[in-house]
């Protein structure tokens, strides 16, 4: 069989100066990677330093890219714990894997950072009602808190993020408790945001394929012209304008041998207004 040629590994790190927009959560969360790069200097003043976040808001607006991002900046290992290695159908069945997740966590000797996503469908706020689905819920939430005060009490390597679209629904006992100290609310983009966003993904393209005798991006490009027609969308939308022009014109590449033109003001706001739809 034919080898097919291989296309370079794209696991590129993603730090926080590849955030666009966001400058005080940013601002927020250099801070709390200092507080775990100086210990002593924490130490010194009796500073405790967070271990639980909750970052909340919109689908796409860069909450797991942040949490990879302080990850990196801390030099802490990222472990992301998805919803479905959490949930179980049978009683009890969920309050058993926390406790798993939980009890490996305790044992964590190198900084690491837990990113629970979809926190809300983890430990959904039941409300009052008495059945026995809500009550199964509302367990759950009891054995999160337990378990993440116990780990936060034992180990200081580790570093709990927490993200949800549904701040509401996650049981206020948890946040009240104290241990999710730092609350972060993470907006949709301004139009400013938005064209610092393509600004800052543009760049990373660029540097990321640009090549001698390559040119990716026309030099017609207008940033503020893209914000201001891309309104209401957000980072990981932005993100797909740009993934579709990138995908056109690798196929007209494919087509033609690279005899393509690099892409243009027009072409990108085509895509933008494409994505966005009838309005
Ligand atoms: P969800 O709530 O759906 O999990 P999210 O808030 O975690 O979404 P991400 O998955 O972090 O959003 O965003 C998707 C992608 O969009 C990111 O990998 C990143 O490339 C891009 N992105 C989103 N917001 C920004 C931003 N402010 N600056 C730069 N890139 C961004």
């Amino acid at each position: 069989r034919e080898q097919l040629p291989q296309t370079p590994a794209t696991t590129q790190t993603v730090t926080l100066d590849m955030v666009g927009g966001l400058t005080e959560v940013v601002a927020e969360l250099r801070q709390i990677a200092v507080s775990f790069r100086h210990p002593e200097a924490m130490a010194r003043w009796g500073a405790r330093r967070p271990q639980g976040l909750l970052m909340y808001g919109p689908p796409g607006t860069g909450k797991t890219m942040l949490s990879r991002a302080l990850a990196n900046e801390i030099g802490a290992d990222f472990r992301e714990i998805r919803t479905p290695e959490i949930l179980d159908k049978w009683l009890g069945g969920s309050e058993r894997n926390i406790k798993q997740i939980f009890r490996d966590a305790r044992r964590y000797r190198v900084p690491t950072l837990m990113l629970f996503d979809e926190f809300d469908s983890i430990v959904s706020y039941a409300g009052v009602g008495g059945d026995a689905a809500s009550q199964a819920l509302n367990a759950v939430a009891g054995i999160f808190k337990q378990e993440m005060n116990d780990l936060i009490e034992e180990n200081p390597n580790v570093i709990v993020v927490a993200t949800t679209n549904f701040p509401h629904r996650v049981d206020d006992s948890l946040i009240r408790s104290g241990r999710f100290d730092v609350k972060i609310s993470v907006p949709k983009p301004d139009e400013a945001s938005r064209a610092e966003i393509f600004r800052k993904m543009i760049q990373g393209l660029i540097g990321a394929h640009e090549q001698p005798g390559f040119t990716m991006f026309a030099d017609d490009l207008n940033l503020q012209a893209l914000a201001h027609a891309s309104h209401g969308m957000t980072g990981a939308d932005i993100k797909e304008v740009l993934r579709r022009v990138q995908l056109t014109k690798a196929m007209q590449d494919a087509r033609t041998g690279g005899n393509v033109s690099p892409i243009s003001q027009d072409e990108l706001l085509a895509s933008v207004r494409e994505l966005l739809g009838p309005r």
